[in-house]
């Protein structure tokens, strides 16, 4: 296929170019090669909008499957100005690697819409997410496609999607979208899920290095859902967390803040800017502070060729989706930077969805101890895998990460064959 296809976006050049330093080492056979390259299918749909000023706005959105050789595809929903079909398609691709990674039975989706979710009221965004839901329902199901929050949705989107979904079926489908709220079919622990699997992540990768979490000094960049819940687990289990950062700021305090009152604070103010007890701190410095592990939670491509070389953590522990360049992946590695990449550190909120798409199934729910529990052992598991793949072949551990999941996905393409 033509390189500068429809797809071309710097995270979809990110993400081949992973897959492609991952294929020679796994001896990819080239047409397998090629279709893991670009998606099964993607959908591009127009959401006119009754705005509150009475006009109608049309958003552009997308959702886009990557493969579905595992089973049902899965993957989160963005809204965000920089959402692009190349970037979605990246997005979906990393989904694949995640999925397959973890051992669930689901290929990688994603779908977003361009917009700007801040500046937007509840009942336009109801309206938009209704009105992309009906433009997508051709493309989701609970044994088709199975979407959940990402950057800038959240639970009550996904309650109005599941709605959408269920009134054209006449009946409630619990199992068609992940990350709802409790009441109308959600899981306990998934909207801890993400944070908890990173600190699973780093809790394994401070026994492999043979350190000790707690005392560990630590930087996060984002405050939302992924970030302040690493914060507060962390500073829970005693580290230091020396510096956070949102869209309006960042503070700094060297003996470390105190995440309860900064969480208050940001309920307050909504933002981490401004909090007592810390000086501020500018975006760009607050990935090169002293640390040991930077904690990257929000927007892609954010260590890159111009500041890779400042970062200061021994650890980088990818809470967003690819926030790391492929020059930046190099200059870390050359430094002796552990990167746990995103698609290991990150899926603990896929794999607590999946708890959630198995309960809605079966319309039997666990208790959060033992979705904890199983989460832990996923996580361990498929950190310690990869580990030793990383030893095994002299690789990093996002070499080794995607050498698991495209060698998984690889397999089950020849095991299935191809139709007709
Ligand atoms: N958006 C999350 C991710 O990037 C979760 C996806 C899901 O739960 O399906 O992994």
């Amino acid at each position: 296929m033509n390189e500068k296809s429809e797809f071309d976006s710097e995270l979809f050049r990110t993400a081949t170019s992973q897959l492609d330093a991952v294929a020679g080492r796994l001896g990819l056979e080239a047409n397998i090669h090629e279709r893991l390259r670009y998606p099964r299918r993607a959908l591009v749909v127009t959401v006119p909008t009754q705005m509150d000023n009475g006009r109608t706005e049309v958003f552009v959105g997308y959702r886009v499957h990557h493969n579905t050789v595992l089973g049902p595809t899965k993957g989160g929903l963005r809204y965000h100005m920089d959402v692009n079909l190349g970037e979605v398609t990246a997005l979906a691709m990393l989904m694949s690697w995640k999925c397959a990674i973890m051992g669930l039975p689901y290929g990688g989706a994603k779908g977003g819409v361009r917009c700007d979710p801040s500046a937007m009221s509840a009942r336009e965004l109801e309206h938009m997410t209704r009105r992309y839901t009906a433009e997508i329902m051709l493309m989701i199901g609970p044994d088709l496609d199975i979407p959940a929050p990402d950057l800038g949705t959240n639970e009550q989107i996904m309650a109005w999607m599941m709605d959408t979904y269920s009134m054209t079926q006449g009946r409630t489908v619990p199992g068609v979208v992940t990350g709802k709220p409790l009441l109308v079919g959600g899981s306990a622990g998934r909207r801890e899920a993400t944070g908890r699997g990173i600190v699973y992540a780093l809790y394994q990768a401070a026994r492999r290095l043979g350190q000790e979490l707690k005392g560990w000094r630590i930087v996060v960049q984002g405050f939302g859902n992924v970030g302040a819940v690493a914060a507060r687990l962390l500073w829970r289990e005693g580290c230091l967390i020396v510096a956070v950062g949102d869209v309006r700021g960042g503070v700094y305090n060297p003996k470390g803040l105190d995440i309860r009152q900064l969480e208050s604070h940001v309920a307050e103010a909504g933002t981490v800017a401004g909090f007592p007890a810390s000086e501020a701190v500018g975006s760009a410095e607050l990935l090169e502070l002293p640390c040991d592990v930077l904690i990257p939670a929000a927007l892609g491509s954010q260590i890159r060729q111009d500041n890779a070389h400042r970062v200061k953590a021994s650890i980088v522990a990818e809470g967003a989706n690819g926030p790391t360049t492929p020059e930046a992946d190099t200059i870390l590695r050359d430094r002796g930077v552990t990167v746990i990449p995103d698609i290991l550190a990150n899926a603990g909120g896929v794999v607590v969805s999946y708890f959630e798409w198995v309960q809605g199934l079966q319309y039997y729910f666990w208790r959060e101890s033992e979705i904890t529990a199983r989460l832990q052992e996923i996580m361990t598991r498929a950190f310690n895998r990869v580990w030793v793949i990383a030893s095994k072949e002299g690789t990093d551990l996002r070499t080794a990460a995607l050498m698991e999941g495209v060698r998984r996905v690889a397999d089950a393409f020849k095991l299935r064959g191809l139709y007709p």
